[in-house]
């Protein structure tokens, strides 16, 4: 008896817990449901699709460390320090030197061009700050310093003194607007890339590089940039990377 009449008092709370329990039951299978799984499977699935598509990793290297084969050197961005020597200077023939890596890639597109019956030469290698500066004179003094700007580089300014540029010289052309049209320089214009070397002056990229063209200076970058520069028709390492350069100083 006593039991009974607590059970019938108790009987409103009884059915209340049964209906919250209930309650729970149902928005636990909605939160579960197979619709509500699908939607997060597609969620997962279409984000990858959002992110930007895998493609040449452009921070890879340094634009502005003079170590690294990416340094851009133009008038805005001398070498940091101006007076930088590079490390690991290799000889490279003709009392020339690059870094180690563009040395070892200079001499396996040589021996290529051999192969195919075209002797190229090192013209003009790594420069130091010192050498720049007598070079640099001497073009003010022979041209006046307009020209000599737009030729030569200021000490400190000039991708020679990296260790990463080559002035190369053939088929009778020593460093000058005639290799582009020997077969030694055409050579050279359509195979660089392969190793690791681009054109870094041309007539379309004069604008962002502030030098005109320039048929014989070759500048390592290593070969994914150079393939990747030549598979988009990339203009120049500024515009490529979004740095300033320009004929200005
Ligand atoms: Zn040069």
């Amino acid at each position: 008896m006593r039991y009974t009449r607590l059970m019938k008092r108790r009987t409103p709370l009884l059915i209340f817990v049964i209906l919250i329990g209930l309650a729970g039951i149902f928005s636990y299978s909605r939160s579960h449901s197979p619709a509500a799984s699908t939607d997060k499977v597609s969620h997962s699935a279409t984000a990858p699709q959002s992110k930007p598509a895998p493609g040449f990793d452009k921070k890879q290297f340094s634009t502005s460390l003079p170590t690294s084969p990416w340094v851009i050197v133009n008038k805005q961005h001398p070498l940091q320090p101006k007076t930088y020597i590079p490390p690991d200077l290799t000889p490279v023939g003709n009392g020339q030197y690059m870094r180690a890596e563009a040395a070892a890639a200079l001499s396996h597109m040589f021996d290529d061009a051999k192969a195919a019956g075209l002797t190229l030469t090192a013209g003009s290698g790594y420069r130091s700050y010192d050498t720049q500066v007598s070079v640099y004179a001497s073009e003010v003094r022979n041209f006046g310093q307009t020209v000599a700007d737009s030729e030569s580089a200021r000490p400190g300014f000039s991708e020679h003194q990296t260790g990463w540029a080559i002035d190369i010289s053939g088929g009778g052309c020593n460093i000058g607007d005639c290799f582009g049209t020997t077969p030694q320089g055409k050579w050279v214009a359509a195979n660089a890339y392969k190793y690791g070397f681009i054109q870094r002056y041309t007539t379309a990229n004069s604008a962002s590089t502030g030098y005109r063209a320039e048929s014989w200076h070759f500048r390592y970058v290593g070969p994914a940039l150079a393939q990747e520069f030549h598979d988009t028709q990339a203009s120049s390492l500024e515009t490529f990377f979004g740095v300033s350069g320009g004929p200005n100083y």
